[in-house]
C-alpha cells in the first residue's frame, strides 16, 4: 500500500512475538476518585476497554550492536544476550539509524537478533506516514491527505496485536505502512492530521481494513485478489467520471512489461513457489499462458501456464510474483498477455494491490472539490467516519 510524493520520479510498491505490553497504553487517565473510603475491586468498565493510542512500530532490526541516541543518553544493544525487552523513556526525541523518532523506544532480544522498536503515539506516528504514503502535497490536495490519515489511522488501531510473533504492532515499511519518524514531516500533512484527529472509518461498528493502494487503473478490486474473503466495504468500485479515471494521471496508469520466453522459463520455475503455483516440476519451454477467470474488477483471478511438461496454475494476486524479476514484482495485477515473436508482453494498468483507496484518484478528487469523507466514501462502500472513542 503505498504511493510515493511524485509517481514520475519514485516507484515503489504499495503495502509482527511475544507481544509485550502495547507501550506506554492509553491516554485516557482514571479520574481521581474523591472518595477516601476503600472500595472493593471495581467491575471493568468500559474505559477499560478504551483503545490503546499508542503503537509498536518494528523501526529496525540488528544482528550486532543497535545504538539509539535520546537527549539524556545514547543507548547500546548488543545482539545474543536475552533481555527480553528493554523500555527506553525519553523526554526528547532520540534518534536511530540516522533517523529522528517521536515517541520513546523499546529494543527486544530476539532468536536472530535485535528488533527496534518505537513507541509512539498514534497521531505522531501518522505525521511521520502520511507525507511518504501519499506524498507531500499542496493546499489543493489538503482533502486528501484527510482521507490517507483517516485511512492510515484506522489500519493503525486495526493492527495493533497482529503481528505478535514480531514482538511489536506494525513494520515500518510496504509489509504494513511506510513510516520514517520525524524525517519528512510536512506542515500542510500535519493540519490534516490535525484536522481529522482520531477519526477512523467504520463498518457497522467496527474498525475497517482499511487497505489502499497507488493507482487503481479505473476500477478497484475486493480482497478476494489475496484469497481472503469480500468484506462488504471492500468490494470493487469505479474510479471514473465522465468516463475519465480519477487516477489517470498517475504514470503507472498504462504499463507493459516484456519477457523473452526463456526468460520466463527460468522465472516462473524460480518464482513458483512464493507464487503458490497449484504444481510445481521442471520444464524447458513455455507454450502458452492464459488468463482463465478475472475478478470484477477486471484484475487476474486464475493464470494458467502451459509448458511442454504439463500446466499449472496461479491464483490471484500471486500472479505478480510469478513474474518477479530482480526483486520486483508486478505493478499491477490489471493485465493481459500476450506472444509477440520469442517474447510475451505483459499490458497492465496501474499500481499496487488494487484494495480500497486509490490514492492518485483520491489526489484528483481533492482537487475537483470533494471532501476527505467523499473521497473515502467513494471507496469503502457503506462506511461511516467516527471518533475512535465515541
Ligand atoms: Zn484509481
Amino acid at each position: 500500500m503505498r504511493l510515493l510524493s511524485i509517481l514520475l520520479t519514485t516507484l515503489a510498491l504499495f503495502a509482527c512475538a511475544p507481544l509485550p505490553p502495547l507501550g506506554p497504553g492509553s491516554t485516557q487517565q482514571t479520574p481521581p476518585t474523591s472518595s477516601p473510603v476503600p472500595k472493593p475491586e471495581p467491575e471493568p468498565q468500559a474505559q477499560d476497554m478504551a483503545p490503546v493510542h499508542f503503537i509498536n512500530v518494528g523501526v529496525g532490526f540488528e544482528k550486532g550492536l543497535a545504538v539509539i541516541e535520546c537527549p539524556e543518553k545514547t543507548w547500546e544493544f548488543k545482539a545474543g544476550l536475552d533481555f527480553g525487552r528493554k523500555e527506553i523513556e525519553t523526554e526528547g526525541n532520540c534518534k536511530y539509524g540516522n533517523k529522528e523518532y517521536r515517541g520513546s523506544f523499546a529494543v527486544l532480544s530476539t532468536d536472530s537478533g535485535l528488533a527496534i522498536i518505537n513507541v509512539v503515539h498514534i497521531e505522531d506516528y501518522l505525521k511521520g506516514l502520511v507525507p511518504h504514503e501519499i506524498g507531500k502535497l499542496k493546499r489543493d490536495g489538503i482533502e486528501a491527505l484527510k482521507a490517507q490519515a483517516v485511512a492510515a489511522r484506522t489500519y493503525a488501531y486495526k493492527h495493533i496485536g497482529s503481528r505478535k510473533a514480531q514482538g511489536f504492532d506494525i513494520y515500518a515499511d510496504t509489509r504494513d505502512q511506510v513510516y520514517n519518524g520525524k524525517i519528512g514531516e510536512d506542515s500542510i500533512a500535519n493540519e490534516a492530521i490535525l484536522a481529522t484527529t482520531g477519526l477512523v472509518i467504520k463498518y457497522n461498528g467496527s474498525l475497517t481494513e482499511a487497505y489502499y493502494h497507488s493507482t487503481c487503473g479505473g476500477k478497484t478490486e475486493s480482497a478476494e485478489v489475496w484469497g481472503q474473503e469480500s468484506k462488504p466495504y471492500l468490494v470493487s468500485v469505479s474510479d471514473s467520471a465522465n468516463g475519465r479515471a480519477y487516477c489517470e494521471l498517475s504514470s503507472l496508469m498504462k504499463w507493459e512489461e516484456t519477457f523473452s520466453k526463456e526468460e520466463l522459463v527460468y522465472l516462473f520455475q524460480k518464482n513458483a513457489i512464493s507464487a503458490r503455483a497449484d504444481k510445481t516440476f521442471s520444464f524447458s519451454k513455455i507454450e502458452q499462458i492464459i488468463i482463465k477467470e478475472k475478478f470484477p474488477g477486471g484484475r487476474v483471478k486464475r493464470l494458467v501456464v502451459f509448458t511442454d511438461n504439463g500446466s499449472f496454475e496461479v491464483f490471484g494476486d500471486r500472479a505478480r510474483r510469478l513474474f518477479a524479476r530482480e526483486g520486483k514484482i508486478l505493478p499491477s495485477l490489471l493485465f493481459s498477455i500476450a506472444p509477440k515473436g520469442n517474447s510475451f508482453v505483459v499490458t497492465g494498468g496501474g499500481y499496487g494491490h488494487g484494495i480500497g483507496m486509490c490514492q492518485m484518484g483520491a489526489r484528483a478528487r481533492a482537487v475537483a472539490g470533494q471532501g476527505f469523507e467523499e473521497i473515502l466514501k467513494a471507496y469503502y462502500n457503506g462506511i461511516s467516519i467516527e471518533k475512535i472513542i465515541p
